[in-house]
């Protein structure tokens, strides 16, 4: 009786070992099938950003090709937005409007109108606030979803493009984290754009509107492609003074004037790093 029990006890014992031996593998192999769809699903996500950011290359090329200036706007909507808008509508051209979220939220009726007038719409921060949005990355982050998520009110998109407030090689804020936002942008697929031709306008109150045309015509005349930077804030009432005549200038030096691709990133004052 008791060789038969213990036999029995053996047995058992053997069976039990075999059925969580089993038990492991299966759990092995639901942990392997997890971390390969979890690959999966990586890949299949690289794959379709590589494909975005063949399709914004071949669409920047192809506005490339010809001698084209961008007529860039920062800081509104606002008061002047309106009187921009008109002069855009009479010479039938597009431009980029660089917005801070805060800006959108205190003028939407400039931004809709912006918006429906067809134009391209930028974050250019959600504060503005170069001691804010350059103390941490964590900050920047922070501020920049914020503006994504105001804008896309507005587009029904996420935002592509980024003007970082002074520029993306701006020396008012911690040089490691300006560098580590422009690394993080890249990262996620939004392409930041400074400009190569400065038309002046914020370089002290109310510039001459003659000048902000001079300067800008004598820095474009010749780029391939000239991305102008220029201000929509009520301080600007000269911008908008010289606008005509600077769409006319541009357009007499041989240029389309158009907006900012999706995927620009031609002028960039320091590279992803
Ligand atoms: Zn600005």
């Amino acid at each position: 009786m008791a060789i038969v029990l213990s036999t029995l006890l053996v047995a058992t014992s053997y069976f039990c070992i075999n059925v969580i031996v089993e038990q492991k593998k299966v759990m092995i192999l639901t942990e392997d099938i997890n971390t390969l769809q979890k690959k999966y699903d990586e890949l299949v996500v690289q794959g379709d950003t590589l494909e975005q950011q063949f399709k914004d290359k071949l669409a920047q090329q192809q506005v490339l090709a010809q001698k084209t200036a961008f007529l860039t706007f920062d800081d509104g909507p606002g008061e002047n937005t309106e009187a921009i808008l008109a002069i855009l509508a009479r010479y039938d051209v597009q431009a980029t409007f660089f917005v801070p979220g805060y800006m959108v939220e205190s003028y939407p009726e400039q931004m809709k109108a912006i918006v429906s007038a067809g134009h391209q719409i930028g974050s250019h921060s959600y504060s503005h606030n170069y001691r804010e949005i350059y103390a941490s990355l964590d900050n920047f982050k922070a501020d920049f979803l914020k503006s994504n998520d105001v804008i896309k009110q507005y587009t029904g998109k996420d935002v592509t493009l980024f003007r970082h407030p002074g520029g993306s090689s701006n020396q008012a804020g911690n040089a490691e984290v300006v560098s580590a936002t422009r690394q993080w942008l890249t990262e996620i697929g939004v392409n930041y754009i400074d400009w190569n031709v400065d038309s002046m306008d914020a370089s002290g109150q109310h510039v001459a509107a003659n000048l902000i045309k001079k300067a800008t015509l004598e820095q474009s005349e010749y780029q391939q492609a000239p991305v102008i930077l220029l201000h929509d804030t009520v301080a600007k009432g000269t911008t908008v003074e010289a606008l005509p005549q600077i769409i006319e200038g541009l357009q007499q030096q041989g240029f389309v004037l158009t907006a900012l691709p999706d995927g620009a990133d031609f002028v960039q004052h320091r590279k992803p790093s």
